[in-house]
């Protein structure tokens, strides 16, 4: 007789990890499926994991760089380049995502800032029993779980925004100080950069300004959720499958011992297995946990129902450019993750964007000719976040992800558009607008409603209709949090937690 779990997790990004340690720590039986690899990195060495694997670096940036691109000319299951691959495309109808894969999801290749939403009230009038005074606890405890704080002055950070505008007639960056936090290991005497000793044998370096970029994190300057979150669970008996991608979720004939069978791929061995579990927590990422529900309901036929799945799907207003300030003096790839925030300040609206500037740390892991690497270093990166309305639609249009998503809808947009016309006029150097919208912060389409008509899943994070499956993930989120989402969609990931840990007692 198959083994029966009394929890299967999907994917290790900021919804799986946080769930998946929350129920550990409290005893519950609980196995988490990933189907990337472990990250080859100091705090990981540390853990005793015996596979793992390199984050790209020199050639294999070409080779490893990706795991899978999704197309609309591609074939239906994308294009799988390797299973080891750090991020992952989808070019998904009218817009392209990009996300991560490997045993801590996003928090990788993240920018490492963590932040309460930036809209007043966001948890309130989705659910009666939801609310931002509910969720603000469990913000609370996962900010300090990931071990962040704002940058300071006296850290001499290169780079640091609120550091470089301090006199500038046309820049404020001073809210950089107060939020968000970035969540790495600031050095205990500046200028340094020591092997410390992170708590129950973890061991992770203090940050040297070069470590901890796009690429991740070989020394565990930024915290990931590997070491953060799974190592502490993993003791408590939290067992940890890498390189297991789950592929349809079905429930199970009544006379079955268990609710949910999930077929899984085994990528040691290439076989399907399936996975038997009285509940099942989705956190593969919004763009593979809509792939997921989809799948399962749309072609096989394992789940049904679910009428508002695919709608109420957003990208955080999130808005690129490329700023070419061409500033010989400079080498923006170094410091934080992310710069900080900034603001032209003149013309500002309390409407406008969050922008922040990221520089590319940790490029030189990237093969590419001297002179491009030059001008890659004197220039910045540009991200602005906004609430957009999130009233995209997704569905599966012969076995591939489309999204429906209008632009001109979310005047956030515009204001992006307008900001980055401020940053070049004022700083006099080009700033090169990416319009195809584009994000790294998919969420909603299968969120939070009131009821089934208004959402896929309850106050507990329970799917309508579907007693045991749980949404933990950025799929969830009822509408934009207009900042940085990883702590919004930790914070929910532990309230679901905390609400099945109430209903089991
Ligand atoms: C370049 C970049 C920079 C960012 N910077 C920031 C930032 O500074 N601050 C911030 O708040 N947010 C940032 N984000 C966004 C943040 O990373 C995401 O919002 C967050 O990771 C989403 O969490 P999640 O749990 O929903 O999914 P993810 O973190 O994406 O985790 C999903 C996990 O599930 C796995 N998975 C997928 N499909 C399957 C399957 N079928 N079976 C098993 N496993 C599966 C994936 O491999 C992945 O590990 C950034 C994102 C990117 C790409």
């Amino acid at each position: 007789m198959a083994r029966v779990h009394e929890v299967l997790v999907i994917g290790s990004g900021f919804g799986g990890s946080v769930a998946a340690a929350r129920l550990a720590e409290a005893g519950v039986d609980v196995t988490l499926l990933e189907r990337g690899p472990w990250r080859d990195t100091l705090p990981v060495q540390s853990m005793g994991i015996g596979n793992r694997i390199r984050y790209p670096a020199g050639m294999q940036v070409y080779t490893r760089g990706l795991r899978r691109v999704h197309g609309r000319w591609l074939p239906r299951q994308g294009l799988g380049l390797s299973r080891y691959g750090l991020f992952e495309i989808h070019a998904a109808g009218d817009v392209t995502t990009l996300s991560a894969s490997g045993v801590g999801g996003g928090s990788h290749v993240y920018t490492a800032l963590n932040d309460r939403p930036r809209v007043d009230g966001y948890w309130d009038g989705h659910h009666p029993e939801v609310s931002s005074a509910a969720l603000e606890p469990h913000y609370q405890r996962v900010m300090e779980e990931m071990g962040g704080r704002p940058p300071r002055l006296e850290d001499a950070i290169p780079n640091l925004t609120a550091q470089r505008y301090r006199e500038s007639r046309q820049f404020d960056a001073a809210p950089t100080l107060e939020r968000p936090w970035h969540a790495v290991q600031f050095p205990e005497t500046p200028g340094t950069s020591r092997e410390i000793d992170w708590g129950e044998g973890i061991r992770r370096r203090e940050a040297d300004w070069k470590d901890g970029g796009l690429l991740g994190s070989r020394f565990g300057t930024k915290t990931t959720l590997d070491f953060a979150f799974l190592a502490p669970a993993m003791r408590r008996g939290l067992r940890v499958l890498d390189l297991h991608e789950a592929i349809s979720v079905h429930l199970c004939r009544q006379t079955h011992t268990a609710r949910y069978c999930v077929q899984t791929r085994n990528l040691y061995t290439g076989r399907i297995e399936p996975f038997y579990a009285e509940n099942v927590m989705l956190a593969a990422g919004t763009m593979n946990t809509l792939r997921l529900l989809l799948s399962s309901r749309d072609e096989a036929r394992g789940l049904d129902g679910m009428p508002a799945l695919g709608r109420r799907f957003g990208t955080n207003g999130d808005a690129v450019a490329w700023w070419a300030l061409d500033d010989a003096e400079a080498d923006y790839s170094r410091g934080l993750p992310c710069h900080g925030v900034i603001a032209p300040r003149d013309g500002r609206r309390p409407d406008d964007p969050m922008l922040i500037e990221v520089g590319l740390v940790g490029i030189d892991g990237m093969p590419m000719p001297a002179p491009l690497r030059r001008k890659l270093r004197r220039g910045l990166m540009l991200m602005a976040m906004g609430a957009d309305r999130a009233d995209g639609r997704v569905r599966l249009h012969k076995g591939r992800l489309r999204v429906r998503y209008d632009r001109d809808a979310s005047p956030v947009f515009q204001r992006a558009e307008h900001v980055f016309r401020e940053v070049a006029e004022a700083s006099g150097r080009k700033v090169r607008i990416r319009r195809k919208p584009f994000t790294v912060h998919p969420l909603g389409g299968a969120t939070l409603g009131a009821n089934e008509s208004a959402g896929v899943i309850d106050g507990r994070g329970e799917v309508y209709g579907f007693p045991g499956l749980f949404v933990a993930d950025a799929a969830a989120l009822p509408a934009a949090p207009g900042g940085p989402p990883s702590m919004t969609i930790a914070a929910w990931s532990s309230w679901v937690a905390a609400q099945f840990l109430e209903a089991r007692a």
